[in-house]
């Protein structure tokens, strides 16, 4: 990864760009529109295929390209037209350099007729880092996958099954670094069975390409004053790689209902992204409300702690940091419920200022950029001593707002008072049995419920830890109210919200209670005073005392490897017999099926970055459950996966019998 600028550069002729890096113009100057339709939806007969979906399908879209988001736009106007009310539309597209916001706006003006739809993508055309992003448009109907970055780097890790293939990105005198031999082979390895695709182009080492490939091509009547282009359908693949099982894709639900096991953020995501695909979502919440544990402060940053090298962790916060930026976009009120003014990280030693360092030369300007003391003193609205890293997309949140908002997606139902006390298979699915005595049943279930996660049969061999984290509040003073941004170092603050500064967040792991602790409330203001003696002084600091601040204390989950639990768990005694042979060889190249529990999903283990992590890990349950496009490239995936410490079991019993 490069700090190289991520943003496409462009210049203008008649309102239309033009890339200044590949020399091509985006769409044909004659009538971009026209052409999209003719090449790419006729091309692939998308009017006819959308029309005869079943309720309740999905139709995925592959691109490579996605540059102003015309095709897409395009597609997406003819679904409405075409597919079924219950169909959804799922669109992955590559795009090393996307546009900024202000460019893509400039250039979307050009088609009034789909001005409905380009105002919903600017809306949510935030967050645009690289990797995996995803946005949801249109109630959840249609979901939008941008995988930012090289499509020759980005495509081998997409975990999806195209049924439509649109190949753009500039054409291939221009660009011919993209139209490869290894590119074609990822879209055959993402085809479908009976994929097809389409493309403006009809030179013929790309038809030559494909065809080795594995698609059948030929040429038709181009658009305009093109007289040919190219169009294909995948041919039968050959015997597929060993794939090891436990990292295969677990089966698809087939009901659509499901229960949500805690009303904290974690559960509050997957249930509203499983009832945006119309599942009827039933939350089952041992408390009186929602919100009562970690995902009860009053405010928490966006906070993202990255590292310069693309490890699991980075990649998921990157990708869950955008996704939860639209969210808020979506469902929250700018100023009133979050804010994105911004997060100063201020390196408070010399191993800090090295690490920021590396992270400036990393990543892209519009992600982070450094910034001195003097220049974050100004951006920060106080005096400030350090200098650091400047997040301009973060900001703070109020994390029960943003639950609430998520429970009151259409089709979730919520019932408090209801603790789970086992979970039982039968033929008709899942059943919860509840302390009062009651049940409720499902198709699927998804748990989370933090440290309670581990309470189950099922799932009682997960190594959840618990982390005692305890927030104070202080009444902003006229002073404090200067603070603009949040500052984070060994800890945080933000800016007043309903005039009171939230900081923290103590890390305790003698405790497991949630009592308010004087003692984490004297290492907070300590915290504070050493992150800015300038606001430590606006607010009164000394003045202030574990008598006079408010606080909150709560149990965050954490895990060995510190990444969150995400996926179908396994069945343990099944997974240790099937995979016995590993502690002997772990290289062995074992066929035997993963022992899914079928339909029994967790969601849990987020640490303190559950507001990043978690509403992603709900889309990441929900793309499971229904066989779509998922919203992390698959190592990350894989990563995450509840199973990997039963696998690791093995692998280290190897180890321990070789030496
Ligand atoms: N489909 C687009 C639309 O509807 O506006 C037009 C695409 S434009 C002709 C080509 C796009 O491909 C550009 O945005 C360019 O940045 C992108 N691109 C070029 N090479 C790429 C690569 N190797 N990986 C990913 N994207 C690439």
């Amino acid at each position: 990864m490069t700090a190289a600028p991520l943003h496409a550069r462009l210049e203008w002729q008649d309102g239309q760009p033009s890339s200044l890096d590949y020399g091509d113009v985006y769409f044909s100057r004659d009538s971009g529109l026209h052409e999209t339709r003719h090449v790419f939806l006729a091309g692939n007969r998308l009017a006819e295929r959308f029309a005869a979906l079943p309720q309740q399908a999905h139709f995925t879209v592959g691109e490579t390209g996605f540059g102003t988001g015309l095709n897409f736009l395009c597609a997406w106007q003819l679904f409405k037209a075409c597919a079924p009310a219950g169909a959804r539309l799922d669109f992955v597209s590559t795009e090393k350099h996307p546009l900024s916001h202000a460019d893509l706006s400039r250039a979307l003006q050009a088609w009034p007729e789909l001005a409905s739809e380009a105002a919903a993508l600017l809306a949510l055309y935030h967050g645009m880092e690289t990797g995996h992003q995803r946005l949801l448009l249109d109630g959840g109907r249609v979901s939008l996958s941008l995988l930012i970055g090289d499509a020759l780097d980005t495509l081998p890790e997409l975990d999806t099954r195209v049924d439509a293939w649109f190949l753009d990105g500039f054409s291939p005198s221009k660009n011919p670094d993209m139209w490869q031999l290894p590119l074609f082979e990822q879209l055959a390895r993402l085809s479908a069975p009976d994929a097809t695709l389409a493309t403006f182009t009809c030179a013929g080492f790309v038809r030559r390409g494909l065809s080795a490939a594995g698609f059948a091509v030929k040429k038709v009547p181009g658009f305009g004053s093109k007289r040919e282009m190219t169009v294909g359908t995948r041919l039968a693949a050959g015997t597929l790689p060993w794939q090891a099982p436990w990292l295969s894709r677990p089966p698809q639900t087939g009901g659509r209902r499901a229960i949500v096991i805690g009303a904290g953020i974690a559960g509050a995501s997957a249930a509203a992204s499983l009832a945006r695909r119309g599942f009827s979502v039933t939350v089952l919440e041992r408390h009186a409300v929602p919100a009562q544990e970690a995902s009860g402060n009053p405010q928490g940053v966006l906070y993202l702690k990255l590292s310069a090298h693309l490890t699991p962790q980075t990649r998921l916060l990157l990708a869950g940091y955008g996704y939860n930026l639209r969210t808020l976009y979506a469902c929250q009120q700018k100023g009133t419920d979050w804010d994105d003014c911004g997060v100063l990280q201020l390196a408070h030693d010399d191993a800090t200022r090295k690490r920021q360092a590396q992270l400036a030369a990393a990543f892209p300007a519009s992600l982070l950029h450094p910034v001195s003391a003097a220049a974050a003193g100004v951006l920060a609205g106080l005096p400030l001593n350090q200098d650091g890293l400047f997040f301009p997309e973060g900001g703070w949140i109020k994390p029960p707002r943003l639950v609430a908002a998520l429970l009151a997606t259409p089709g979730v139902s919520c019932r408090y008072g209801a603790a789970v006390q086992s979970l039982d298979r039968t033929d008709k699915g899942w059943q919860a049995e509840l302390a009062d005595g009651g049940s409720c049943s499902a198709d699927m279930v998804v748990i989370a419920c933090a440290n309670a996660s581990a309470l189950f049969t099922q799932s009682a061999h997960l190594p959840l830890k618990p982390i005692r984290g305890q927030v104070s509040v202080a009444a902003a003073t006229g002073a404090s109210r200067q603070l603009k941004t949040v500052l984070c170092g060994e800890g945080y603050i933000a800016p007043a919200a309903d005039d009171a500064h939230t900081f923290g967040a103590s890390f305790n792991f003698e405790r497991s209670d949630s009592e308010v602790s004087a003692d984490e409330h004297t290492g907070n203001l300590a915290m504070l005073a050493e992150l800015s003696p300038a606001l430590y002084q606006a607010l009164d600091g000394d003045t202030l005392s574990p008598a006079t601040l408010g606080g909150r204390a709560a149990l965050r989950a954490t895990t060995p490897d510190y990444l969150p639990l995400v996926g179908m768990l396994a069945d343990q005694d099944a997974f240790e017999a099937a995979y016995a042979d590993l502690g002997r060889d772990a290289s062995l190249k074992l066929t035997t099926p993963m022992p899914w529990l079928d339909g029994l999903y967790i969601s849990s283990g987020h640490g303190s970055r559950g507001m990043v992590s978690a509403p992603l890990a709900g889309e990441l349950i929900a793309s499971l459950a229904c066989g779509e496009t998922l919203p992390l490239p698959k190592p990350v995936v894989d990563a995450l996966s509840p199973n990997r410490f039963l696998l690791r079991a093995r692998i280290r019993a190897a180890k321990g019998r070789q030496s």
